[in-house]
């Protein structure tokens, strides 16, 4: 579903990507963790195509991300493209971003009738059975001002899977919260994994969530994959030194 192929990426001197090759299945939960710094983040923006690439392709649903293809090759992709695959994806930050002068409910209804073209009672229609699958149906009417940081990134998931995405990117969502409200917020995800089967990717520092939840862990070190495996196998028995190191530090 997700394909990098030797993809690199740097500011000036500082080489965040170093032609990194990463395939995500459909239906797979993978997480990437790894030393601040090391491009977990960068990872995710590339493919909200927030960043551009300096060498090699990325490829979403079987199509080049940034590129097309014309006469057998690949060129920049022109705004159409871009908007098309870009729909493909769904992300939540860290920092909710809901719009502060809609409720929970409009929020969630924005995308699919600005964008998606869907009427507003099909918009609506979906927009309160996803309010209910993060449990926040009493809290529709509620603008984000009046709601709490669990509440607000509930409803920032809801508004994300209301443009039907095939992936869904988390970078660090549970970070910006208090502890007693990350809970409400890896529930949702779990639900997400069980029941869903979306394609998604997570970036966390939170290790026993990417250990219960995670199909796949990636560990990045220096905008590389150091080591990656199913999440007994990596935080059970790490194979490489910087891994061990990291996992013993973040313990
Ligand atoms: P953290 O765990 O701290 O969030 P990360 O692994 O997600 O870190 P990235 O956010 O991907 O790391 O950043 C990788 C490197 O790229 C960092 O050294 C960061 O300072 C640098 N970087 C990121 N964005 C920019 C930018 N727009 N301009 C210059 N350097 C940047």
């Amino acid at each position: 579903m997700v394909r990098f192929m030797n993809v690199s990426k740097s500011y000036g001197e500082l080489t965040v990507l170093d032609q990194l090759n990463l395939d995500v299945e459909p239906g797979e939960m993978m997480t990437i963790i790894g030393p601040s710094g090391s491009g977990k983040t960068t990872v995710l923006r590339m493919l909200m195509t927030l960043e551009t690439i300096n060498k090699g392709v990325i490829y979403v649903d079987g199509e080049p991300l940034t590129h097309m293809v014309k006469n057998g090759v690949l060129v920049p992709a022109n705004k159409v493209h871009f908007r098309r695959m870009r729909a493909k994806i769904g992300m939540c930050f860290q920092h909710f971003n809901l719009f502060p002068h809609m409720t929970a409910l409009q929020n969630c209804m924005e995308g699919p009738v600005q964008v998606l073209g869907l009427t507003k009672e099909s918009a609506r229609q979906r927009a309160e059975e996803l309010l209910e699958m993060v449990g926040m149906s009493d809290k529709r009417d509620h603008h984000p001002s009046r709601l709490s940081g669990g509440q607000q990134q509930r409803v920032a998931i809801a508004r994300a899977l209301a443009m039907r995405p095939k992936v869904m990117l988390f970078d660090e969502v549970t970070s910006a919260l208090d502890p007693e409200v990350i809970n409400e917020v890896t529930g949702v995800i779990r639900k997400l994994v069980g029941e869903h089967h979306l394609t998604m990717m997570m970036v966390t520092h939170q290790m026993g969530f990417a250990r219960d939840i995670s199909d796949r862990v990636c560990f990045f070190y220096g905008g590389k994959i150091e080591e990656q495996g199913a999440p007994t196998d990596l935080f059970g028995s790490p194979k490489k030194q910087r891994t061990k190191q990291f996992l013993s530090a973040v313990k």
